[in-house]
């Protein structure tokens, strides 16, 4: 006789015949006994003619969903000033301490948003991210959003340090890299009430007379391989400020 037999022998005795032994355990008969051993496969066979769902990352990558929470991605503006002004929001939101923000002066000859302000430095930690999109609802410029980029992992703590030429939306046609003055005659509300929709004459002047070579000038399109610093992140937002 079996352990179990003696406990079920033992309770059965101690609580007399009229109380059953609760079990959630039905007992089997002689067939059912005999064929216990091999139900289990009736899960295999019943699953064997399904169609597979294994995925074949990374041969083949499923995108995610529309509003999946991935890399983060600091806007540009329609000229192609940058939509951050350092206000350290998004490090302040973040509940896991992950962005680090230094904010600078724009000046003249280096205007890299619209207003007084810019993010000279701009990090977030991957290590410490939890992608909950808190920093996203702090910003007060949209200049932080969330891609579909989920493919965050690396061989050094460092690289998962993420800079702001790695957050940088890239360059789109008509765009050209900052630093640039603003639009003539606008402000920075114009900037953040939608009103500056493309780069005008009087910025491409300036570009091209302080860095002639910059291969955002429509002249230089297309010259060489090398795209621009700031152009170095890939295209795969979902959520474009
Ligand atoms: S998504 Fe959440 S955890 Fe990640 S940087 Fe933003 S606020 Fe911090
Ligand atoms: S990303 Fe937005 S919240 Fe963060 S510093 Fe820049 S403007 Fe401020």
């Amino acid at each position: 006789m079996s352990e179990s037999d003696d406990v079920w022998k033992v309770n059965r005795e101690r609580d007399g015949e009229s109380q059953r032994f609760e079990s959630n355990f039905p007992e089997y008969g002689p067939v059912g006994r005999t064929f216990a051993p091999v139900a289990g496969f009736g899960v295999t066979l019943r699953n064997f003619f399904r169609p597979t769902v294994t995925e074949q990352y990374p041969d083949k990558k499923t995108p995610p969903m529309p509003r999946y929470h991935g890399r983060h991605q600091l806007n540009r503006y329609a000229d192609g000033l940058e939509k951050c002004i350092g206000c350290e929001l998004c490090a302040w939101a973040c509940p896991a301490d992950a962005i680090y923000v230094e904010a600078d002066s724009n000046t003249e000859d280096a205007q890299y948003s619209p207003g007084e302000r810019y993010g000279r430095v701009y990090q977030i930690n991957y290590l410490r991210c939890i992608f909950c999109g808190l920093c996203i609802e702090a910003c007060p410029t949209r200049a932080l959003t969330m891609t579909n980029e989920y493919e965050l992992a690396g061989p050094t703590r460092e690289g998962l340090i993420y800079e702001k030429q790695d957050l940088l939306a890239p360059m789109e046609d008509g765009m050209l890299a900052a630093p640039h003055p603003m639009v003539p005659g606008t402000q920075d509300d114009d900037y953040y009430k939608g009103d500056v929709t493309q780069v005008v004459d009087s910025q491409v002047e300036w570009v091209r007379e302080h860095r002639p070579e910059d291969p955002t000038l429509p002249e230089n399109a297309g010259a060489g391989d090398e795209k621009p610093a700031s152009a170095s992140a890939p295209a795969t937002e979902a959520a474009r400020g």
